[in-house]
């Protein structure tokens, strides 16, 4: 079976417990199957295991954010995603430039879009 290997660095949505939402999580360690065992919350800096139910829920969602879910700033996105932009329309992302800024190709041209913010208060 194919399943995902991942790279420490790498983003998930996993929800956390301090916090109390889900946002994505910073790979901090992998097994040497390549599977995620721990990550870290990029806000409060709680590190938690990482378990494979929650990678399945992880996946069903890049699956969606893959039909051209919309566009949503607070995400994190990867090279390779989908979104429907409520101005540009359907785009996908070609590169994650640095934590907070992607290039997205849209029909008509390029745009540089920001992503993986804080959500609102
Ligand atoms: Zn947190």
């Amino acid at each position: 079976m194919d399943k995902p290997v991942f790279t420490v660095g790498e983003r998930v949505e996993k929800l956390c417990v301090v916090c109390n939402e889900v946002r994505g999580h910073v790979v901090v360690s992998i097994t040497k199957r390549g599977q995620i065992s721990r990550v870290s919350c990029p806000k409060c800096g709680q590190r938690s295991a990482y378990k494979s139910g929650v990678a399945a829920d992880a996946a069903a969602s890049r699956s969606a954010a893959k039909a051209g879910a919309p566009y949503d700033r607070t995400r994190t996105y990867r090279a390779g995603q989908s979104m429907m932009h409520p101005t540009f329309g359907l785009g996908e992302v070609t590169k994650v430039i640095e934590p907070g800024k992607i290039d997205v190709l849209f029909a008509d041209r390029m745009r540089r879009l920001i992503h993986s913010l804080p959500a609102a208060e």
